[in-house]
């Protein structure tokens, strides 16, 4: 049995999470997703909430054919206790899937096997492009999974970016 972990904030889950997850889920035969930064919302960089995100990932997944655990977690203020903190909110791993510098660091330093995944058009598959195309009302659908494409429409999602985007100023 060998459970995978991989994290991300997911503002949204788009394509190029899903491609690393598909190669994610030949390797291991469980896989935790973390929502990190799961208090936070309602910001530009962070428009969705940690349900709205579990919603996302989850049935995005549900055409991978693997036992998931989707699971929040909040930052912390000390990066030095953070791997203790996420050890103590998900199931044990054996080994975790992040390009992220500091959580790379942060992992190797406890101890755990970390594996970095390639990048797929990154120019386009990211969430800052994403929330870029949002504002500016450019199409955004087709680089996220159809099912995130239902969830952000049906929670208004472009406009809620877009109000929190406006300033109480002239
Ligand atoms: P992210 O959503 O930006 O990215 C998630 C993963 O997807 C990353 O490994 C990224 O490289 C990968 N990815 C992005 N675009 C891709 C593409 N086109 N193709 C392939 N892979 C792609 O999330 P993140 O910034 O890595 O999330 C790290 C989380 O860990 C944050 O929420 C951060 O706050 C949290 N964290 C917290 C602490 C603390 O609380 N002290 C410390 C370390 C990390």
């Amino acid at each position: 049995m060998r459970r995978g972990l991989y994290l991300g904030r997911f503002q949204p889950y788009h394509l190029g999470h899903h491609q690393v997850l598909k190669k994610i889920v030949r390797e291991v035969d469980e896989i935790i997703i973390c929502i990190g930064s799961a208090q936070k919302s309602h910001e530009i960089e962070n428009p969705f909430t940690a349900g709205e995100r579990v919603l996302m990932v989850s049935r995005a997944l549900e055409e991978c054919d693997i036992k998931c655990y989707v699971i929040p977690i909040e930052d912390i203020q000390r990066n030095s206790l953070w791997v203790s903190h996420l050890k103590s909110m998900v199931p044990p791993f054996e080994i975790a899937y992040t390009n992220n510098p500091l959580v790379i660091e942060l992992l190797r330093e406890a101890g755990i096997e970390v594996k970095q995944s390639p990048l797929f058009k990154r120019n386009s598959y990211s969430g800052t492009e994403i929330r870029r195309m949002m504002l500016k009302g450019e199409k955004w659908e087709q680089f996220v999974p159809e099912k995130v494409v239902e969830i952000i429409r049906g929670i208004d999602g472009v406009n809620r970016l877009k109000t929190i985007s406006q300033s109480d100023q002239e």
